[in-house]
């Protein structure tokens, strides 16, 4: 399989293939449980089981795994479908319900009983659990009812499933070992009583089976010869087996595992998605801030990046969190030869012309592609060439592109500045007008020479700014996305509430202007904004009324924002760069910086960084093998890129004075709590000067964190009275000033102050 990627499980299924295991077959499954929406994690199972499938030959079966009758639905039946073929992938013949098997799982059941190998149990589960079951440390006991006849279970059983039982009444176990170190195998329950109705088997079942004792069988029902799944389920992998063979089912399927897959800023459970669509934080399953394959597919990814991003995260059996940011320059990568390119003024400003006639209007010819790209085949005609631009003495321009006091380095329109209209004309701005304190209008002449946009006297070093002929421009909506969540891992700190972690300026919803061929735009065609980042048209809209989804800004605004520290500043809705032609799709993700990301769940920037750094690079690698320092990775990487750079180019060092053992020192005064993050910062900065270990350093300067409610208790009173105002904004729901708050906090503390400890006592406080 020459075009097959090498991991350990495709490494593993080669070798089986060529000794002829399984006939020299291989079959896998998804096994979506019918319960919600599938998202960015399942489809890097899906990747995964049709991937290998596809590659050695084999067939992936698409079965629901749909064995609890409470939560299931057929609406999600036909949604899981939709999205996996969507992906690109298909099942043909082989779409599989664990609810059609119903009657098999019984019929083993029985045999199991009769064999002596599983009994009905009377014990609730938590009380098993809470007397019987043991601990890591110390093995369980008995049940009272293991010692059941085979025929005295056989008749609970069937009388378990005739109904003669309530819910929880009995259970059946499997009869295994209760001093088993690996606590799955003690008497693990198989079947249990449930008197509710079921999307598909209606009211014909009263007892369902549990997922340990299902899944294997469903697997050998099927021929399923590798089991693909998460690291959840390592330690099922025994019962799993141990069902197999106490059942004598003629196939036995092989299960391995390998890592979720976690994406920053938003969250995965389809528990807590469904809780945001329930309590109306996003607009459905499909809001296009959801991490769902339908949230995506709404705000204009395509499959392919997707694939591509799951390539490019790997299959591994670490957990790591996968930064956001590779997904979105995946999505860029493959948008930019898809979407044909106009203009949308997001916050149009008018500029006038004088030196341009009036009522003229003149056509212009612009090209929507760059030169040298060949628009893909689904591109609608009128999109493929070029269009006609009108261009008229009343334009409108964005706001952005205009500053009446430029700042140094300035490349766009400013008072006494010439700035290029893309396909258009030089333009130089002769006068402002003003309107209740702001700029109303942009006073310009142009150089007819240069039509176009194109300098007569060859380079002119000047910006390219988009723009729109005003009485031509047509209404359209523009929906801006950011980032679901404000934190990394949002609901990591199980202390607070993950709701709160809410992004609220998640979705802005922007009236702009665009060229006339947007008014007509199908949902779901695809365009580049220029300079403002690829859009997508989205059902909502109507002939002449068009919306468009931002799918991804050109560049990635918000780790500039994050970068300069301006939380409360809302991103710009226009990149930063003058010009369409210097920007460049964020470089992918090399083999090494991937490696880093799977092996130490480092994020990809991060990743970046260490690969290119040489010297950060190394003293990564040895902090990592120092003691102690492989459990500390990710914290050593966000030290060694957020910190310790910054400190390296500020002061021009290119040799550090210390080793991998003493940053681990480092991190773990951090992480003890012994220091505060500020601190840190300032042990570090004493560390690169006198290349003391980071304890001495703490010990001679007595630093230490104020961790006690006690003592931060009245400081947070008197900031809050000092900044009522804050509060007040707080309270009137804008969560987002929550982190500054605690900044100032910490500020009053000098640094000092345990975060942590702060953001609970303000949170109780504000209460
Ligand atoms: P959740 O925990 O989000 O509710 P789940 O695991 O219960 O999801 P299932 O429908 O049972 O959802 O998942 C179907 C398959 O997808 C399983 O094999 C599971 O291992 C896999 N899967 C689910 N989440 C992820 C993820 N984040 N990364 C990789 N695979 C995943
Ligand atoms: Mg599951």
């Amino acid at each position: 399989m020459p075009d097959s990627p090498s991991d350990f499980i495709r490494d593993m299924v080669r070798a089986d293939v060529a000794a002829g295991k399984h006939g020299g077959k291989v079959v896998t499954r998804f096994p979506p449980e019918p319960n919600g929406h599938l998202h960015i994690g399942h489809a890097k199972a899906i990747c995964v089981d049709f991937g290998v499938a596809k590659e050695f030959g084999g067939r992936c079966h698409l079965r629901m795994d749909d064995t609890n009758p409470t939560t299931e639905d057929v609406s999600y039946v036909e949604a899981i479908k939709r999205d996996v073929k969507w992906l690109g992938f298909d099942w043909g013949e082989h779409l599989y319900y664990a609810s059609d098997y119903f009657q098999r799982f019984y019929d083993l059941a029985e045999k199991l009983v009769e064999r002596g190998r599983a009994y009905v149990c009377d014990l609730p589960d938590e009380e098993f659990g809470r007397s019987y079951r043991g601990t890591i440390t110390e093995a369980g006991k008995d049940s009272p009812y293991r010692t059941r006849t085979p025929a005295e279970n056989l008749e609970l059983f069937r009388g378990m499933r005739d109904g003669k039982f309530k819910d929880g009444e009995k259970v059946l176990r499997a009869k295994i070992d209760m001093s088993s170190p690996n606590m799955k195998m003690r008497d693990p329950p198989l079947v249990r009583i449930k008197h509710a109705h079921h999307y598909r088997t209606g009211d014909s079942w009263c007892i369902y089976p549990l997922y340990d004792y299902a899944h294997c069988l469903e697997d050998s029902f099927e021929g399923v010869t590798h089991s693909l799944c998460t690291m959840e389920f390592e330690s099922a992998r025994e019962l799993y087996d141990w069902v197999i063979s106490a059942t004598e089912v003629p196939h036995v399927p092989q299960q391995t595992e390998f890592a979720r897959l976690n994406l920053t800023y938003t969250v995965m459970s389809k528990r807590r998605l469904l809780q945001l669509v329930e309590q109306k934080r996003v607009s459905d399953w499909d809001d296009p801030r959801m991490p769902t394959i339908a949230g995506f597919r709404r705000r204009g990814y395509t499959p392919e990046s997707i694939r591509d991003f799951i390539g490019r995260v790997g299959v591994a059996k670490n957990l790591s969190t996968v930064d956001v940011a590779l997904l979105e320059s995946c999505v860029r990568d493959d948008l930019d030869r898809r979407s044909p390119r106009v203009m949308c003024i997001l916050k149009p400003l008018e500029l006038v012309i004088e030196s341009f006639p009036e009522n003229e209007v003149e056509e212009l010819e612009a090209p929507h592609w760059p030169a040298g790209t060949e628009p893909g085949a689904d591109i609608a005609e009128n999109l493929r060439g070029s269009r006609k631009l009108p261009f008229s003495r009343t334009l409108l321009i964005d706001r952005d592109d205009f500053a009446e006091d430029p700042p140094a380095g300035w490349k766009r329109l400013a008072p006494g500045r010439e700035v290029r209209l893309r396909h258009g004309y030089f333009v130089t701005c002769t006068r402002v007008e003003h309107e209740g304190g702001q700029v109303s209008r942009v006073i310009c002449t142009h150089d007819p020479a240069t039509r176009g946009g194109i300098a007569s006297d060859g380079a002119k070093n000047v910006g390219t700014i988009h723009w729109l002929s005003a009485a031509h421009a047509k209404d359209v909506e523009v929906r801006v996305y950011d980032r679901l969540f404000t934190t990394e891992n949002p609901g990591s700190d199980e202390s607070t509430d993950w709701l709160l972690e809410l992004n609220p300026a998640s979705l802005t919803v922007v009236r702009a202007k665009g060229e006339p061929c947007l008014a007509q735009a199908e949902p779901s065609a695809r365009f580049q904004f220029e300079r403002v980042g690829f859009f997508t048209a989205d059902p909502d809209g109507k002939p002449g009324a068009p919306v468009f989804n931002r799918t991804v800004a050109l560049k990635d605004a918000w780790a500039r924002q994050t970068a300069k520290a301006a939380p409360t500043k809302a991103a710009p809705l226009v990149s930063q760069p003058a010009t369409t032609e210097d920007k460049k799709p964020a470089a992918p993700l090399s083999p090494e910086a991937n490696a880093l990301v799977t092996a130490h769940g480092v994020t990809a920037g991060e990743a970046r960084v260490l690969v290119q750094d040489a010297v950060l690079g190394a003293l990564f690698a040895a902090a990592v093998a120092a003691p102690e320092g492989e459990a500390l990775a990710k914290q050593i990487a966000s030290v060694l890129v957020n910190d310790l750079l910054g400190e390296m180019r500020a002061k021009k060092i290119d040799a550090l004075p210390f080793d991998g053992k003493a940053l681990v020192e480092l991190v773990q005064l951090g992480q003890a709590g012994t220091i505060s993050t500020k601190q840190s910062k300032d042990v570090l900065a004493e560390m690169i000067a006198s290349g003391k270990p980071a304890r001495a350093i703490v010990e001679a300067k007595g630093m230490k964190q104020i961790a006690s409610a006690d003592a931060l208790g009245p400081i947070v009173d008197q900031v809050l009275l000092a900044n009522a105002d804050v509060v007040a904004r707080y309270r009137g729901g804008n969560v987002n000033v929550f982190g500054a708050i605690v900044g100032l906090v910490m500020k009053q503390t000098k640094g000092q102050g345990n975060p942590k400890v702060i953001a609970d006592l303000v949170k109780e406080k504000l209460a």
